[in-house]
């Protein structure tokens, strides 16, 4: 099913992807429609309609979904059983959002489609964290399986001591345990699958974190990536496959010595690819509303020798005027409001 320009395209989710999103799809002549539970989402000031509703209110969803022609999610911690009645109109499906929402589950499904993760273990229990701790050796993260996004619910072990504190600081939640990963370096793949099965990649961008917040992209990424690029990419198409995956797919890698090791899936544009906007021939965004509208993928050329994007994470976001003072520096701000520490407020992007 193609849609053509002038459809509505419903977005779960009012922040700064689905914002992105909104601005893409108008560019292309499509109405967004904004579903979030949140008063004034940043989403919603570059949408023609927005609906304020709970993500669980199933008749709210229903009645969003009728005034749209496609419904899309910017996130993945969303209730399924809302969404699952929307069948085809939802894209991607709930298979992409089930499995991407629960960390054992993301886990189970990579290593059953051949690809590899950390070594890791599923603990409901201070008394299971303690096996994996004794099983695994240390040091371990502890990651809840729901919830948790940019280093939030997620505690390191570095000593078999610490486990309890850990198991107590995730609240006594279901969680995995996973051994901590000597990287050289860590990549996401960025990958589009269209409604006909097509996929087509970004060059991966390199990624640093600090305190598990992604503070940089940098493409094109350098080795030890580089190397691995190329297999990180069948890998992703062949995840995006095996969830029958329509729209914008992204792949975390951690690079080691021994290869590429997942990291996570998202089911969707995300941070590690804002860079398109300015550094690619067509933006992950327009790639995302291509692909869950029936259009064609757009080239995902560099358009320049290469891009480097930096969030502006709390406070950052107060050297706007600077930034704006600088030649080549792209400014993207939300309009989040409130600059609280660790909350993503805008991104900067400069062309190599
Ligand atoms: P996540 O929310 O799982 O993507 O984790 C956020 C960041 O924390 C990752 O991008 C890594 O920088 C770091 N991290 C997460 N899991 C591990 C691990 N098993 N070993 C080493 N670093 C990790």
């Amino acid at each position: 099913m193609r849609l053509a320009p002038g459809s509505t395209i419903g977005i779960v989710g009012g922040g700064q992807l689905g914002r992105m999103m909104a601005m893409a799809a108008a560019r292309l002549g499509y109405k967004c429609h904004i579903y979030d539970p949140h008063y004034r989402p940043c989403a919603a000031e570059v949408a023609g309609a927005f609906t304020r509703a709970a993500y669980d209110d199933s008749a709210a969803v229903a009645r969003f979904a009728e005034a749209c022609d496609v419904v899309t999610y910017e996130f993945e911690n969303l209730p399924v059983a809302p969404l699952a009645a929307l069948g085809d109109k939802l894209r991607p499906g709930t298979r992409s959002l089930e499995i991407a929402q629960d960390r054992a589950a993301e886990k189970r499904f990579i290593e059953g489609a051949g690809a590899r993760v950390a070594a890791w273990r599923e603990v409901g229990s201070e008394a299971e964290l303690q096996a994996a701790v004794a099983a695994l050796g240390v040091p371990l993260v502890l990651k809840s399986r729901r919830l948790g996004y940019d280093g939030k619910g997620q505690a390191w072990i570095r000593d078999a001591d610490e486990a309890r504190t850990a198991w107590a600081s995730i609240g006594d939640a279901p969680a995995v345990a996973e051994e901590g990963v000597d990287f050289k370096a860590e990549f996401s793949v960025l990958i589009a699958r269209g409604t006909d099965g097509a996929t087509s990649a970004f060059p991966c961008p390199r990624n640093e974190h600090d305190e598990g917040i992604l503070r940089r992209s940098t493409v094109p990424a350098e080795a030890p990536c580089d190397a691995l690029a190329e297999g990180a990419i069948a890998t992703a198409a062949a995840l995006a496959a095996a969830l029958d995956h329509v729209g914008m797919f992204t792949v975390e890698f951690f690079a080691c010595a021994d290869g590429p090791l997942v990291n996570e899936i998202a089911p969707r544009v995300h941070n590690s690819g804002h860079w398109t906007i300015e550094g690619a021939a067509t933006s992950q965004f327009e790639q995302h509303i291509r692909a869950i509208c029936g259009l064609p993928l757009g080239s995902t050329a560099l358009v320049a020798g290469g891009a480097v994007m930096d969030n502006l994470i709390g406070a950052d976001v107060d050297r706007w005027p600077e930034i704006l003072g600088q030649p080549g520096a792209n400014l993207h701000l939300y309009n989040k409001g409130e600059a609280r520490p660790g909350r993503k407020m805008g991104h900067v992007t400069r062309l190599k």
